[in-house]
């Protein structure tokens, strides 16, 4: 199983907006790009929100019959790890290998010294085509590299061979996954990482790497767009090296996670992945459910009340709900609206508050990302929301379609 060059990670909270996100592809191919869904729920998202890994195979395949999508589609296990991959081996064709708890954690000795060994050839002045200076190399380097990554690498190889051992090989995409580790890979320990996978004989198409800055959930990019672009051109001259050097699979691309949003980044991501001819894999940060709320709110009566009150449990739970969170947003309590501001609002006002329209005087990202972490309240209210989204089903469904092929598909890829 190949994946196409450009491909989405697209995330559905609540299973009811397939159809409506899987559009926004089929506008694409109406525009001749083809980027192929991956739709993604994590084992925290399915906890979170009681639901199984299966849903997602039902709703993707359910969506693709609607709309005649004969192209591929993916279901992808996102961020698994050896304890519950095992959920997802029936619905998922799609694997992101997380193996961010194992970074930092010394391999035995003598697989250090093996590593060394093997690739201190590398020691010195390495040049790679398309990076303007040589990476500067020393034993030392290679060593603390193989301390920081190496057991991480082995763990992804144990996941990799469990899943196939159970689908068989060539039955399904590999991810590897390393965005949830405290501090960003540089190129040059992507070029060891990108070795010891080889070495395991994970056959990665995709790698997610942890870029330079904070790619918090559902908003806007923060940090050094220069440095950023930099580092990711240099990541793709280090990936198309390390293909011919190390044997790894010829499509093997980015991945960048919580992806969605970062409208800052996506004019040099554009600009990169154009003039490389270099595939990308964006996997969204589930805000498609924000949009429901956005739907609901621009439908006024009995939608903008859910929404309202959506709003009013999360920030009276903030605690509880952005403590998973912690690291990947960054919410200002004193920027939040309070409950009655909010009450008085009409829905066109809700929606500008948190629909991620930066030109907007009203956008409000400390409100957005609340309510972004703020899924489990709506998970709570049951039929009550899940009515509304039937109710409502149509205003929400513009705005989703509208939010990934505006936004974003148009952005990045046509
Ligand atoms: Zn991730």
């Amino acid at each position: 199983m190949v994946i196409e060059k450009y491909s989405m990670g697209i995330g559905d909270r609540f299973s009811h907006q397939g159809v409506a996100q899987l559009q926004a592809m089929v506008q694409a191919k109406a525009d001749g790009v083809m980027v192929v869904p991956v739709w993604n729920k994590s084992h925290r998202e399915h906890s979170i929100i009681h639901t199984n890994p299966d849903s997602v195979r039902i709703e993707a395949d359910a969506a693709a019959k609607t709309l005649n999508w004969s192209d591929s589609h993916y279901v992808d296990a996102d961020h698994i790890g050896l304890s519950n991959v095992e959920l997802f081996m029936k619905s998922s064709d799609f694997f992101t290998l997380d193996v961010a708890d194992f970074t930092g954690l010394a391999a035995p000795e003598d697989d250090i010294k093996a590593f060394i060994d093997k690739y201190s050839r590398y020691a010195g002045k390495l040049d790679i085509p398309n990076i303007d200076e040589p990476l500067d190399i020393t034993v030392g380097l290679v060593e603390n590299i193989a301390k920081k990554y190496l057991l991480a690498i082995k763990e992804a190889g144990k996941i990799y061979r469990t899943i196939e051992l159970a689908k068989g090989k060539d039955n399904f995409v590999t991810e590897v996954s390393m965005d949830e580790t405290d501090d960003p890979q540089t190129p040059i320990e992507m070029l060891f990482i990108l070795a010891a996978v080889a070495d395991e004989q994970i056959p990665a198409q995709t790698i997610a790497p942890k870029f330079t800055g904070r790619f918090n959930k559902g908003v806007d990019y923060v940090g050094d767009v220069a440095q950023f672009e930099r580092e990711f051109n240099e990541d793709l001259a280090i990936i198309a090296y390390s293909v011919k050097e190390f044997g790894l699979p010829e499509n093997l691309k980015l991945s960048v996670h919580s992806g969605s949003d970062k409208f800052s980044i996506y004019e040099p991501i554009r600009k990169a992945i154009k003039a490389t001819g270099a595939g990308l894999h964006l996997k969204t940060a589930g805000t498609t459910w924000l949009e429901e709320l956005i739907g609901l709110a621009m439908a006024d009566g009995d939608g903008l009340t859910v929404a309202r009150d959506v709003y009013k449990n999360a920030l009276g739970r903030f605690d509880e709900l952005c403590t998973p969170y912690a690291t990947v947003i960054d919410i200002d309590p004193e920027k939040l609206p309070t409950v009655d501001e909010v009450g008085a609002w009409t829905g066109e006002q809700y929606a500008a508050a948190l629909r991620h329209d930066q030109s907007c005087d009203f956008y409000n990202p400390d409100f957005r990302q609340l309510l972004h972490v703020g899924y489990k309240v709506a998970a709570e209210m049951g039929t009550r929301y899940l009515d509304a989204l039937d109710e409502f089903a149509l205003i929400i469904a513009q705005n989703v379609t509208e939010n990934i092929y505006d936004r974003h598909l148009k952005r990045i890829f046509i």
